[in-house]
């Protein structure tokens, strides 16, 4: 059950409701959890030690693209908010340090926790005072064990410091969103001292009091209904995290699984998913059928969950299937387009959306990248276009035979085809005619399922999507494709 608070409790002073916090590392969550903590009142210092991106950040611009993080970034008085490359400072200052660095995986897919490491050896040399050490980033069970010990190993006394598990489960796109409006808070801890700390940080959340401010950014909680707070044990808190990532990576690739029993048999995975996602007890998130998975979470996460189970003796093969499931979507889709097209040796394709997802200009395991690195390797030029991602996609894939584009609609100019990677919104918005005019032939591979099949056919489309039946000529060539 979400713990309800006292705060009658003398641990929980609540005169002393703003506190001083040091956040590690200034990335997707680093950077969203410094400024939403100084959105509710706190004293934040964000610390990361690329020096480039925090003299971005003093100069006031954001290296990510992430919605309200602009505005409330712009709204913080100077004191409530600073940036800095000097992590002492930072731990001396503040009574909680959540340490968000990156957990990328390694060659057996272990977490390489070395980041998360250095960071506490580092924290120990500066301890002050009682300190709250909380770990922010995805991290496998008997990690904030290992964080205590490499600070006591660093001299700092058990009583000095507690460490705490608060996983946290925003979704690149809707961060800001999500952090301020949490389906649920967890707190990993043994120590009521600590839980204390966390609660103070997090009561204008729990209490609904930023929801009834002025200016608040809207979301699904409010003062009525606010933020649920979940007291557990550090190691449940860790494996609530990688759990729940793994369930919603396991949900995805079952409806994909889905969407190719529903090609074969001719039926509509969306009416499929639809009517699955109506019994409450299933949901309807989660159950798009697409290209798979991606970003810098799923497929992290969902090996360093196989991996720590593989130590403790466990056959979680599960997840082995989850992701072999994955990574034979995108390998189904470049079949289509094979086989839809032909020869792809020189054939000009439009490819919108590069973002792993979207409303992100994050391209980490973007099954968009692997896509078009694919086709460039087989020979294709591509025009890509992504309302955010163009810079690191051109970076990353640095090819003579991709070009980006000003819109997604310069990108269509006599391509051969227009394959559409990514769900951004805007995509689902263009004006069908203007896209078939712009094109070379009305050729349309879908890997998220934006248009109505019916509705393309009838406008004289090839259109080819996931999960559903192709319209016209290359179904026959599809469903060779599928089969092989
Ligand atoms: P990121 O790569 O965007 O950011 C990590 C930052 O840490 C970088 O700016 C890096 O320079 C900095 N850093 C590394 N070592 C440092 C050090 N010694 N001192 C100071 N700064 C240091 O990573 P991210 O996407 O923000 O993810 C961070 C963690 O949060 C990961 O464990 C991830 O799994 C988890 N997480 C991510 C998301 C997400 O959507 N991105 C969501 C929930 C949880």
């Amino acid at each position: 059950m979400p713990q309800k608070i006292d705060f009658s409790d003398p641990l929980l002073d609540a005169s002393d409701s703003k506190v001083g916090i040091a956040v590690v590392g200034c990335g997707y969550v680093g950077l969203v959890a410094a400024v939403c903590f100084a959105e509710i009142g706190h004293t934040v210092i964000c610390v990361d030690n690329d020096a480039t991106k925090i003299g971005e950040l003093q100069a006031g611009r954001i290296p990510i693209h992430e919605n309200h993080l602009a505005e409330l970034l712009r709204t913080q008085k100077p004191d409530a908010l600073r940036f800095t490359t000097s992590l002492a400072d930072a731990v001396r200052a503040s009574e909680a340090i959540f340490v968000a660095v990156g957990t990328p995986p390694l060659e057996n897919g272990d977490a390489d926790l070395s980041y998360v490491e250095s960071v506490a050896a580092e924290i120990a040399r500066s301890v002050n005072g009682y300190k709250v050490i909380v770990e922010k980033s995805t991290v496998p069970v008997y990690t904030s064990d290992w964080v205590g010990r490499v600070l006591r190993r660093n001299g700092v006394d058990r009583g000095q410091v507690d460490v705490v598990s608060n996983p946290e489960f925003l979704r690149e796109g809707t961060a800001v969103v999500d952090f301020l409006h949490p389906d649920r808070i967890v707190v990993g801890t043994a120590s009521n001292r600590a839980f204390s700390v966390l609660s103070r940080i997090y009561r204008p959340l729990t209490d609904g009091s930023y929801y009834r401010r002025a200016g608040s950014v809207p979301g699904s909680c409010s003062e009525a209904q606010p933020a649920p707070i979940l007291r557990t044990s550090a190691k449940s808190a860790e494996l609530i995290k990688h759990a729940s990532n793994a369930f919603l990576a396991m949900k995805i690739s079952f409806i994909n699984l889905v969407a190719n029993v529903c090609e074969s048999v001719d039926a509509d995975i969306e009416e499929v998913s639809q009517g699955m996602g109506m019994d409450r007890r299933i949901g309807s998130r989660f159950l798009s059928a697409g290209l798979g998975y991606g970003g810098s979470c799923f497929p992290k996460d969902i090996k360093a969950f196989r991996a720590i189970s593989e130590q403790l003796g466990l056959d979680f093969t599960l997840l082995k299937e989850v992701e072999r499931i994955n990574n034979r979507q995108q390998t189904l889709f470049l079949k289509k387009v094979r086989s839809a097209l032909w020869n792809l040796r020189g054939k000009r394709l439009a490819v919108l959306g590069l973002a792993f997802k979207g409303g992100t200009d994050d391209i980490r395991e973007s099954p968009a990248i692997s896509l078009v690195r694919s086709f460039l390797a087989e020979g294709c030029i591509v025009s890509g276009y992504d309302p955010a991602a163009m810079e690191r996609a051109a970076a990353t894939l640095n090819s003579p035979n991709l070009s980006m584009a000003e819109s997604a609609y310069e990108a269509l100019d006599r391509a051969d085809a227009l394959v559409i990677l990514t769900e951004w919104p805007e995509f689902a918005q263009l004006d069908l005619d203007e896209v078939k005019r712009r094109l070379a032939h009305p050729i349309v591979f879908d890997g998220r399922n934006l248009f109505d099949c019916a509705d393309m056919a009838r406008r004289g489309f090839t259109y080819v999507s996931v999960g559903r039946p192709p319209a016209d000529e290359c179904a026959e060539m599809v469903a060779i494709a599928r089969r092989a």
